[in-house]
């Protein structure tokens, strides 16, 4: 239940109300999990007047601003970057597989990594391609600190505590690759792989659709050893959807197959 809601005009602002530790204070961004029905009383800091929605090119990188909602970001990849960019077609897969056409409109870039459980696809494709997460914090004067998206993931609710990410970093010279197996194609994934793959040859190998976050496989100078990677990173991966012999195979098969691509 939201108690509290405030719309700084500031990072600064932002942070001073973040820092709070009563009641608990957390950003708001497009509000689609925060807005659920919780027992917990939160004062909620809408994220919308910060100017958190850029989209910019810098050299080999692409900084997505934390704001920016999954659908500008998919239109972004339909209309521009480079034509021939081979990193476009899967990772708008991805974006699409993460939610529908509505919630696209609303969920953010940041918003959805924090929220992410072990079947996102957009935060797989986001651990294969090693996105750096930029975060702030009062304590350090609004001084940001950069970030591994795999680093954060495990301790999300730890070092966010009192902080922002206020952008996201992808890489752009590298390709990516993205597969899943879902109960149908729209449901989210019971397995999915994202493979990214640079000039120099290194890979990474993220997978998804088990657990409470996608987790990182592989991540080498080159490719062999990628499908017993990704098999044995899914060995104990059982739940109520598949069994962990069954997931582990698929894992491997997913992580080949985009390895082909
Ligand atoms: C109808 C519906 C169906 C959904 N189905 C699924 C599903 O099947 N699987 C699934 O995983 N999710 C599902 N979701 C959740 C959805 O993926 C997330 O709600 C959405 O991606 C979160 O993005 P948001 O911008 O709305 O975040 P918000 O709801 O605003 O915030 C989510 C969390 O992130 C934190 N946060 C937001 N921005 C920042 C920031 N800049 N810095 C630090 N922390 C931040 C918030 O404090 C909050 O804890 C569904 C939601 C809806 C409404």
């Amino acid at each position: 239940m939201i108690i509290e809601y405030h719309r700084p005009q500031t990072i600064e602002d932002a942070l001073a109300l973040l820092a709070r530790t009563e009641p608990v204070t957390l950003p708001l961004a497009g509000g689609s999990a925060l807005n659920r029905p919780s027992a917990e009383a939160v004062a909620a800091v809408d994220l919308q007047s910060l100017g958190l929605d850029t989209i910019s090119k810098r050299a080999n990188y692409l900084d997505l601003s934390a704001m920016l909602t999954l659908q500008t970001l998919l239109d972004f990849f339909h209309s521009s970057v480079a034509d021939d960019h081979v990193l476009q077609e899967a990772f708008k897969k991805a974006i699409q597989h993460e939610a529908t056409y509505n919630l696209r409109q609303v969920a953010t870039v940041a918003g959805t990594i924090v929220s992410a459980g072990g079947r996102s696809p957009f935060t797989t494709a986001m651990l294969a391609l090693d996105a750096s997460i930029r975060i702030v914090s009062a304590s350090r004067k609004a001084e940001a600190e950069e970030i591994g998206l795999g680093d954060l993931l495990p301790f999300r609710t730890e070092m966010l505590r009192g902080r922002l990410i206020t952008k996201v970093t992808i890489p752009l010279n590298t390709t990516l690759a993205y597969e899943y197996v879902a109960r149908t194609p729209a449901d989210l994934p019971i397995v999915c792989a994202a493979v990214s793959r640079w000039s120099s040859g290194r890979t990474r190998v993220a997978l998804g659709g088990f657990g409470s976050e996608p987790v990182l496989a592989f991540d080498g100078p080159e490719s062999g050893g990628v499908e017993a990677a990704a098999i044995s990173a899914y060995s104990q991966a059982q739940d109520e959807w598949a069994s962990a012999n069954y997931r582990k195979e698929i894992a491997g098969i997913l992580a080949l197959r985009c390895l082909e691509q």
